[in-house]
């Protein structure tokens, strides 16, 4: 290690020299500038979150000389969401299980990497968790980052040698975290994810920068009363519950939107669904539940409670508040406000006043049917009776994966436009087989306390776009249909571009004003990150990582039908330049599983039926709904190892692949392994029957 840390140095060096000017020190008057558009410090560029550069070398005249610079191979990585942060010609970013790397952002070369061995801290837990990770934080000489089995860890930027780890969660609880962390001041602050794997109490916390001990922590919904409650938000807050919501946690996790606003010294905390998702169970009363699904704006210097925005009261649909909070100055009406910007999970573009938390517009983006509009003169949203499934089975626009997710909007304020990525699809909600009584949050699986379904989602059953948004006028400038229906994040530049990936490997960029299209490229598998761009000795750069992933792979064969297979194309870092003309390396062509159909095998419908329930508590989330993978694991229709019933108990029970991130289920005897096999049987033997057909309407 030693021989490789001095060889490090060396590669540091070199990029230093390449580099004209003083070091960047990044600390909260650079991260709160605009600047040159050198560097990329931060999640969404700076503390604004608007991921726009005022770059313009590449722009809307020159883009047709826009070809690839060089390109860095991550045969190791599956998932690739990250944000690079780009600081002094040196580009860091997190991989697959948060392997964080360091390279030469003028070069490609690999200067150090670091690996927090997620599998192993994970252990057991591993069968709630994905392998993503949204990317670092960068802080006065640190690159932080976040691990899916809960932990923090604080890197010497120089070296990539670990300065300090803090566990953030209750490895006895079913947490985990995908979001990156940020900094303000000294500090840097996570939360987690959970809400549909255990009775979750969300949270954010505050750690020292530069050492990594806890200075504050904000609970988002209350606790027991009987326990006495942390502060009088909390107090507050237990007023908008009723029943015993503790017993199932109440949720509101914080998994991704956490914005630090240095003009008020506030961080906006976007806030989650509640657990479970089902209010009838969590709040049989009724009752707002604060603060699910809300911005709740706290003290940047002691996490106290400065005001809230709650986006869905009651919260009955997974309609989370955890999508990016942007800041930007707008001219609303005769009045210049601080605004913030929020396109959350349920339909609507909010703009609020951010000094008090005051809303001055939530407008539709997308088909909704869970509510009519919301009311300015209360700031509630007016529901349509019924949407509550309160009459039974209903079907709701958006679903659980909202009108918005997390992929990032951007925001130019040179047009004064966002560009948000928008789903457009229904989910069918219904708990009329359910006791809702008698209920019990699960540990380590999936339950959500509505009967969702967990079978295959066709291909055509949503679709998706990008969309130009004009925040004070309320309307769509123009829109792209794209293909379903997990399109990344988008950034945008002041030469007049919008660049973002989709789902079917095409990486493009857009006039900001006409939308026109000016400039695409294939790059061999499914795009899931957004986009980040910097400069090095005046030469603009546009960098992209290329893996797919997310929970949108979840949905089957609405995510299968792009053919990225799990581990067949090749993962990469590539980044673009002016007057660059590499070739695009070579990617296998779209592939699909071919499902095996066993016909001797007799399926019994219990097993399969009991299989089935397991496979939604326990297996979906990775290798898919119905059984059809979406390219996050191996598609077990096809599966070798699911054709012999020894090798499956060794690989479910006994962890041959735990390497590879498959967690062990040391709890499951027979009756669970048959069960999978005949449920793995039996859609293997429907697959075969019906192979799945690509339906993409998006031209590329
Ligand atoms: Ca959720």
């Amino acid at each position: 290690m030693k021989l490789k840390f001095r060889w490090v140095s060396a590669g540091l060096l070199a990029v230093a020299m390449q580099s004209s000017g003083a070091a960047t020190v990044v600390n909260d008057k650079t991260l709160t500038e605009v600047g040159d558009g050198s560097n990329w410090l931060a999640y969404g560029r700076n503390y604004s979150e608007q991921r726009y550069s005022p770059l313009e070398q590449i722009n809307d005249q020159s883009i047709a000389r826009l070809g690839l610079d060089w390109v860095l191979e991550l045969p190791e990585d599956r998932m690739l969401l990250a944000t690079p942060l780009v600081v002094d010609g040196v580009m860091y970013f997190t991989g697959s299980f948060s392997k964080t790397r360091a390279v030469n952002a003028k070069t490609g070369e690999l200067l150090w990497e670091y690996d927090p061995e997620s599998v192993k801290h994970a252990g057991d837990r591993l069968r709630i968790m994905w392998d993503q990770n949204k990317g670092p934080a960068f802080w006065n000489g640190k690159v932080i980052i976040s691990t899916i089995d809960g932990r923090l860890i604080g890197l010497d930027a120089k070296t990539g040698e670990r300065i300090w780890e803090t566990m953030t969660i209750d490895p006895r609880r079913a947490y985990y975290i995908t979001g990156a962390p940020k900094v303000f001041k000294g500090k840097v602050i996570i939360g987690n994810g959970g809400t549909e794997q255990e009775a979750a109490r969300g949270y954010v916390t505050a750690y020292n920068a530069d050492t990594g001990e806890q200075e504050w922590r904000f609970w988002v919904v209350p606790g027991n009363p009987a326990d006495g409650f942390e502060n009088a938000a909390m107090e507050m807050a237990a007023k908008t519950w009723t029943g015993e919501w503790w017993k199932h946690g109440g949720g509101g996790n914080t998994w991704n939107g956490i914005t630090y606003d240095p003009e008020f010294n506030q961080v906006l905390v976007g806030t989650g669904n509640g657990s479970p998702w089902n209010r009838k169970i969590r709040s049989p009363g009724g009752g707002d539940n604060l603060f699910l699904c809300s911005i709740v704006a706290l003290d940047a210097d002691t996490g106290a409670y400065k005001w809230h925005y709650q986006t869905v009261p009651g919260e009955t649909w997974d309609y989370n508040s955890n999508m990016d909070i942007v800041l930007a100055d707008l001219k609303f009406g005769e009045q210049q406000v601080k605004a913030l910007m929020h396109a959350p999970k349920n339909g609507f573009f909010y703009v609020l006043n951010r000094e008090n938390g005051e809303l001055l517009s939530a407008e539709k983006i997308g088909k909704v049917t869970w509510a009519s509009h919301v009311d300015l003169k209360t700031g509630r949203p007016v529901e349509i009776a019924g949407s509550r499934y309160e009459d039974g089975e209903e079907t709701v626009w958006p679903s659980p994966y909202g009108t918005h997710s997390w992929h990032a909007m951007s925001y130019n304020p040179k047009t004064g436009l966002v560009y948000i990525p928008t789903i457009e699809m229904p989910a069918v909600f219904k708990d009329s087989g359910i006791d809702l009584k008698a209920w019990e949050s699960p540990h380590f699986r999936a339950s959500v306390g509505v009967e969702f379904g967990t079978e295959d989602t066709a291909p055509d059953y949503g679709v998706a776009f990008l969309m130009a948004w004009d925040p004070l006028k309320h309307e769509k400038v123009w829109e792209h249909e794209l293909p379903p229906l997990w399109n990344p994040g988008t950034m945008t530049t002041a030469g007049n571009l919008v660049f973002q990936g989709r789902a079917d490997g095409e990486f493009a960029a857009y006039h900001t004003e006409t939308g026109k299209k000016l400039w695409s490229t294939q790059l061999g598998l499914g795009i899931s990150a957004p986009p980040v761009t910097y400069s090095i000795d005046g030469k603009q750069y546009v960098s992209l990582l290329v893996g797919w992933g997310g929970a949108g792979l979840i949905s089957g064969s609405l995510a299968a039908q792009h053919g990225w297979k799990y581990k067949v194309h090749p993962r990469r870092l590539y980044t673009f330049a002016l007057d660059s003309a590499k070739p695009i390396p070579s990617s296998p062509p779209p592939a699909y599983a071919q499902p095996v159909d066993l016909p001797d095998f007799k399926i019994d419908d219990e097993q399969a039926s009991y299989g089935q329930a397991l496979f939604a508590e326990s297996c979906f989330l990775c290798h898919g709904g119905g059984v059809v993978s979406g390219g996050g694991a191996p598609d077990l229709r096809e599966s070798p190892i699911a054709l012999s019933r020894d090798a499956f108990r060794e690989v479910v029970v006994n962890g041959a692949k735990f390497a590879n991130g498959m967690p062990r289920f040391k709890d499951f005897g027979d009756r669970e392994i048959d069960g999978l096999l005949h449920y793995i049987r039996k859609m293997a033997r429907k697959g075969a029957a019906n192979p799945l057909k690509k339906v993409s309407q998006a031209q590329p």
